[in-house]
């Protein structure tokens, strides 16, 4: 019997360690993509940014959802700067409000607050499916994922749909104009080319799938046999 996973404080966390780990390891290949089409940063800035959320959680004892959501979106507002650090600072702290007063989420409250850190995004950045951005990546994930829970999927299932949502997305950008940041100043010379910021979004998005499939692969352990 698959087992419903309990997303508490202890699997996001799971989560943002395994994004700290995937854009340390991607830094270079992110900074190249933003060679092409941006100011050869992205990289850098998200490593710095996911190294101090990794400092700041390898200490962090606090149940609350929303304190943790917010201690990360704090962070990487404050440390990762250029377009993406209030991009990705606006996703955290609106799954923080998504989620303040609860130490656990449902399946639904967890693709709710997710939904609700992409609307953030759209908000704060103005870009559309299509703009060659980190929402080309972001959006058909969270409208996967919410699908799939529609239809009865388990959260692994749902959220690994939203991963295949989220790399088609990824790969979208590579014919796409851009018309929003700083790869918009190249008009069709930013044809080609991948976005960097939807790269990174889709490594937070395999990051979450990953560590939310762990988690109910080690309940499933955890159950006693029946019979
Ligand atoms: P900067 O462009 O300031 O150097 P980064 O290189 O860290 O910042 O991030 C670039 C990424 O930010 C882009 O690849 C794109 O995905 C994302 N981005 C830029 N502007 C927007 C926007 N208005 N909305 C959504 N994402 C954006
Ligand atoms: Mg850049």
């Amino acid at each position: 019997m698959i087992s419903n996973v309990r997303v508490e404080s202890a699997v996001l966390i799971d989560w943002m360690l395994r994004f700290a780990d995937k854009i340390v390891e991607n830094k270079e290949m992110l900074t190249a993509l933003d060679a092409a089409i941006g100011d050869a940063d992205h990289g850098i800035n998200m490593a710095r940014g996911m190294e101090e959320v990794r400092r700041r959680l390898a200490t962090y004892a606090d149940d609350d959802l929303g304190a943790l959501f917010k201690t990360i979106g704090m962070t990487l507002l404050s440390k990762v700067g250029g377009a993406s650090g209030p991009l990705y600072g606006t996703l955290f702290l609106r799954m923080g409000v998504a989620s303040v007063g609860k130490s656990e989420l449902t399946d639904g409250q967890f693709a709710a607050a997710l939904a609700a850190g992409v609307d953030g995004v759209r908000q704060r950045g103005s870009a559309r499916l299509g703009d060659k951005t980190m929402v080309d990546a972001l959006l058909p994930a969270v409208v996967t994922l919410q699908q799939a829970l529609d239809d009865h999927a388990s959260l692994c299932d749902a959220m690994e749909a939203a991963r295949r949502a989220a790399e088609e997305g990824m790969k979208a950008t590579i014919p796409m104009q851009a018309s929003k940041g700083r790869a918009s100043y190249l008009g069709p010379r930013s044809i080609g080319h991948q976005d960097p910021g939807a790269t990174s979004a889709y490594l937070l998005i395999l990051s979450a799938a990953e560590a939310i499939c762990h988690a109910t692969r080690s309940d499933a352990i955890a159950e006693p046999h029946p019979g």
